[in-house]
């Protein structure tokens, strides 16, 4: 494989004076996770949603499967899945409605209960979007982002507020779809996440990409610059502890 499918190059955005971001360039590969790691304020949402098509861009050139951002924006729109703002849910629809609502915008025919039993939410399927826990709701959002079988979805920090064993869940779907051949660009600032997720991050902070390899490369390239951690590190962390004490299934449904 090995073919690039979203090309970023010197992009840069400016709110008014200031500037969120400093002329970035990545490439991301088809078939790939790639992560984009930064601090709060880092720039990652802006560079997202302009890949998106949802926020306009100050320069650069973005090209997405070979569709210019500039010049085809309506193409790019019909093979991504993007997650909405919770906000944009109807808190008064159930999980089936809202599906048929979504796929009703996309014009696409979908089979709602085939979606939902891909994110483990068939249980869920009369149930009000507003009666979900914070992994469910998750679940589903991604869930609205397979309605037009695109080839790329975006998940800005899908697993943020989530208990450990929701979050081991998610990552266990986010690798799934990723292995029916979905390319994933996802957002977050839980290290662990990338290194488990992830096949390759660009490191991003003050609108910059510091640095951009597998996690992998990245933990090498720090231990071959001589860097020792102060305290020797265990072969298990307190979340080892916490899944291996309360178990690796759901609390919430
Ligand atoms: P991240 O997703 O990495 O947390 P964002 O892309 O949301 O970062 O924001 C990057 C910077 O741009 C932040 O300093 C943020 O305050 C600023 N910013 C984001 N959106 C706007 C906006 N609509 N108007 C002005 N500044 C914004
Ligand atoms: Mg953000």
């Amino acid at each position: 494989m090995n073919r690039t499918i979203i090309s970023v190059k010197n992009l840069v955005k400016n709110y008014g004076d200031f500037q969120a971001v400093k002329g970035i360039s990545f490439d991301v590969q088809e078939g790939e996770i790639f992560g984009l790691l930064g601090p709060n304020g880092a720039g990652k949402s802006t560079t997202l949603e302009i890949i998106e098509t949802l926020r306009e861009k100050t320069s650069g050139e973005v090209i997405v499967d070979a569709f210019n951002l500039d010049k085809q924006p309506n193409e790019i729109k019909k093979i991504i899945g993007v997650q909405l703002q919770s906000s944009g849910y109807y808190p008064g629809l159930n999980l089936v409605e809202l599906m048929q609502l979504f796929a009703g915008l996309y014009n696409k025919n979908i089979d709602p209960m085939t979606l939902l039993d891909s994110v483990n939410l068939r249980d869920k399927a009369k149930n009000k979007y507003k009666e979900l826990s914070g992994g469910q709701k998750q679940r589903f959002s991604i869930a609205t982002t397979l309605i037009n079988t695109p080839k790329i979805i975006f998940l800005d920090e899908p697993t943020t507020g989530l208990d450990p064993q929701a979050r081991r869940n998610l990552w266990d779907l986010i690798i799934e779809i990723r292995n029916r051949g979905t390319t994933v660009i996802i957002t977050t600032h839980y290290m662990d996440e990338a290194e488990v997720l992830c096949d390759r991050v660009a490191i991003i902070d003050s609108g910059k990409i510091i640095s951009l390899a597998s996690p992998d490369q990245l933990i090498d390239d720090l231990l071959a610059s001589g860097f020792e951690r102060t305290k020797q590190v265990k072969l298990a962390n307190l979340e080892d502890v916490f899944i291996n004490l309360t178990g690796k299934h759901l609390r919430e449904e």
